[in-house]
């Protein structure tokens, strides 16, 4: 590999803040915003032109249920039934119908939601703004530098929490990381006019998927969102591509876009003769599922999770289940905490059912719900620095049921208690008193029993 060296040069400071997060999907404005309401000044770093990350640019309008399995106690509140509770008056949000008591929401609203969060909270807001690095002295961040219209400058910050999703500042704090044995692959989903029923689809695509180069590729759609005439699909995926790595995200959203319209080409051809397909809105970002993950004081793993073990510094819990997009076959496995395994393959085209509690012998009640403690979030080489999101320390099967939004926002909320924790007590973030933030993130609404 060549290089070339960059002159030094200055850099202008342009803000300075108690709590710095670079990120700004709900995990990252959740962070923001629990620091900014504990009395901390902060500055909040996104590269789009929006906040809510994966759920507005990637057009992704679900989470699930707040409540334990038997769908009697609340396990998660705090900002995630906050924001609903919001959206709902907005009329953005609605209870699905569906067995998972998964709330389906207009996500372009959620945008205006968060806005009114940071203006709210007084958090400095830089949209279209890109992290580009950062400076450290020894074990201590000092600031981090950011590219925008402005050019090039400096958010100095006492504390940093990295809520990128792939972990931009984690990469250039060379913390551990690692990929699982499988990386889950991104969907670039798309709003589109004119309805197909299952049954019907499949048949195309097994028939003729191959005329437009689209393969028989499990995936879902969504019709209550915008009304009848407009369905959500989230039905196909760009396989063999690492997320966090340029050419290959280029190559993605490319790829993503020509299977939206080899998709509605197949439609015009061969779906309802009486419907008129078309594309009304492309995401305005690829789905990323999974890229890399770094190593923190505690590993999420599968067994954990759908046992439902306990933690005295819980700050998460969840009842979604392990859903595990196939890397390589087109298809889906979901394990749930009552045992039931289910495997779907391309669009119904083949199913499999198991129960992993039976195959391992385990007897006695399944758990209602999982947990996951702080330490998950903590690392311990940099004194004033946190991650949360979809970056988390686990293995395959926690990161398939952690990975989505009630979970992450939980563990964003979670950090930006954390991060004005560390602040106050002048300690290293390992160092803090963890029971002390689970309970401030009590008081702040959340639902830690
Ligand atoms: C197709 C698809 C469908 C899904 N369906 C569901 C679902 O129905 N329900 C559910 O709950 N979950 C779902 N998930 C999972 C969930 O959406 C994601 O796991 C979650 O949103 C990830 O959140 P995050 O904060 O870790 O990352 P992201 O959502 O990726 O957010 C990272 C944020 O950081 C910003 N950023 C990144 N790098 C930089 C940088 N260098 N400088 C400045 N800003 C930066 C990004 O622009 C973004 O706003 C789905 C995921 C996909 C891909």
């Amino acid at each position: 590999m060549e290089f070339i060296v960059e002159p030094e040069r200055k850099v202008k400071i342009c803000d300075e803040a108690d709590v710095c997060v670079v990120g700004g999907s709900c995990t990252g404005v959740f962070a923001a915003v629990r620091a900014a309401r504990l009395g901390a000044k902060v500055a909040l770093i996104e590269k789009q032109n929006c906040l809510g990350g994966t759920a507005t640019n990637g057009l992704i309008n679900i989470w699930h249920s707040l409540y334990d399995t038997d769908g009697k106690n609340q396990i998660i509140a705090g900002l995630t039934l906050e924001t609903l509770e919001r959206l709902k008056k907005a009329g953005a949000v609605w209870r699905g119908e569906s067995v998972t008591g998964a709330y389906h929401f207009n996500s372009q609203e959620l945008k205006i939601e968060l806005d009114n969060y940071i203006r709210e909270n007084k958090i400095r807001l830089y949209l279209h703004t890109y992290y580009a690095g950062l400076l450290h002295d020894g074990n201590k961040i000092k600031a981090v530098i950011i590219e925008n219209k402005d050019g090039r400058s400096a958010v100095k910050a006492g504390f940093f929490v990295d809520a990128t999703g792939d972990g931009d500042l984690c990469r250039d704090l060379n913390i551990e990381s690692y990929q699982n044995k499988t990386v889950q692959p991104p969907s670039s989903c798309f709003l589109m006019k004119g309805d197909i029923d299952s049954d019907l689809l499949s048949q195309i695509i097994r028939k003729h998927g191959h005329e437009e180069g689209l393969e028989d590729d499990w995936g879902w759609s969504d019709r209550s969102v915008c009304g009848d005439d407009i369905t959500l699909r989230a039905d196909n995926h760009v396989f063999n591509v690492i997320c966090n790595k340029a050419r290959d995200l280029t190559f993605a959203e490319m790829e993503g876009r020509r299977q939206m319209r080899a998709f509605i080409n197949l439609l015009k051809k061969y779906g309802h003769p009486d419907m008129d397909y078309s594309l009304v809105a492309a995401c305005s970002h690829i789905g990323i599922r999974e890229t890399a993950h770094y190593k923190t004081l505690f590993k999420a793993t599968e067994k954990d999770l759908l046992m439902g073990k306990r933690y005295p510094t819980a700050v998460l819990n969840g009842t979604y289940r392990v859903d595990i997009h196939h890397s390589d076959n087109m298809g889906i496995t979901f394990k749930y905490l009552d045992g039931t395994v289910s495997t779907f393959y391309g669009k119904n085209t083949k199913t499999e059912f198991g129960n992993w509690r039976t195959r391992e012998g385990i007897t006695g009640e399944p758990a209602k719900y999982y947990q996951l403690p702080l330490e998950v979030l903590i690392q311990d080489r940099y004194e004033n620095f946190i991650m949360a999101g979809r970056m988390l320390n686990a293995d395959e099967g926690a990161f398939g049921a952690l990975r989505v939004m009630v979970n992450l926002n939980q563990l964003g909320e979670a950090a930006g208690v954390a991060a004005f924790e560390t602040l106050n007590s002048g300690k290293p973030v390992w160092e803090i008193d963890r029971i002390k933030v689970r309970r401030t993130l009590k008081d702040g609404g959340s639902a830690l029993i």
